[in-house]
């Protein structure tokens, strides 16, 4: 038993430096079975993508498909397959950086309107082609907030592109305000929204609700610990709300301390 290892007969120091001992060593003990199983997850993850492609290539090579469209049918599975499998390992890298500390970030003073009008532009190709409407209330004199934009637009990009991949009609509604010394954004949409059971998870690295349904929508399960985790480290929030069939709304908050809004002001 690992809360027990040292003896917990004393009551004086001794016995509170053995109990402080027998901590750690549980919590190393933990940490170790995390990490074991984050690679068993990763290697399961990197194989199910590798299991099609091979497959699919050998029907190819070898022509065992009847007609041109089932032909072309595999080709798409394929690329698509292979695109996961890139985004996979670009996140895996960046979470990789990440739990090492190692991940750099480039602190600037950023108008977080203009991040997030530029994300816009990114995806909104992507929402015209799902035929969703976008919606913006966006403040424009926002105070600067010190963070990296770079990053920045990284978190709303995810966001947004899952908003987008998770919702099949409707509206995606992006508002940003500041308010009390905080800076508020919210990404909603009028998707198929998260069971409240599973809310608790969706941020954990390779969580997905239900996974096949998720695999086919193209996700890796790593994006939203990487925008928790990206938002933590600059010293903000996030938090997800959400109601089956009706949708999904992630809401951040950004602290605007009041000596990093009069240094912004004098940008
Ligand atoms: P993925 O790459 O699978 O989207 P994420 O870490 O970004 O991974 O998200 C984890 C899971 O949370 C997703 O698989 C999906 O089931 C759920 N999810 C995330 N965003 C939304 C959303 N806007 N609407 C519904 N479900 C979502």
């Amino acid at each position: 038993d690992l809360k027990t290892r040292v003896s917990l007969e004393s009551k004086d120091e001794i016995g509170s430096l053995a109990q402080s001992i027998n901590d750690l060593a549980f919590d190393l003990q933990k940490y170790r079975e995390s990490k074991s199983e984050f690679l068993s997850n990763i290697s399961h993850e990197l194989r199910t993508p590798m299991t099609s492609l091979k497959g699919y290539s050998k029907v190819l090579k070898e022509k065992l498909y009847e007609t041109e469209e089932e032909k072309e049918q595999y080709l798409d599975i394929m690329h698509q397959e292979s695109i996961r499998l890139t985004r996979m390992i670009g996140d895996l890298f960046e979470l990789s950086k990440m739990e090492e500390s190692k991940l750099e970030f480039h602190y600037e003073w950023i108008d977080l309107s203009e991040v997030m009008n530029s994300a816009i532009r990114t995806v909104k190709w992507k929402i015209e082609e799902k035929g969703l409407v976008m919606q913006d209330h966006i403040q424009d004199d926002l105070t600067y907030v010190y963070c990296d934009g770079h990053r920045m637009a990284q978190v709303f990009i995810n966001l947004l592109e899952n908003a987008i991949r998770y919702t099949e009609q409707g509206t995606i509604l992006v508002e940003m305000l500041e308010e009390d010394d905080v800076v508020k954004i919210s990404i909603e949409d009028t998707g198929i929204g998260i069971p409240e059971e599973e809310l608790d998870y969706i941020f954990e690295r390779f969580y997905r609700v239900e996974k096949s349904r998720s695999r086919e929508f193209g996700g890796t399960g790593l994006g939203l610990s990487i925008v928790k985790n990206l938002i933590e480290q600059q010293g903000g929030s996030i938090q997800v709300f959400s109601e089956v069939v009706k949708g999904t709304r992630f809401e951040i908050i950004f602290p605007v301390s009041s000596d990093t809004a009069k240094e912004g002001e004098e940008e």
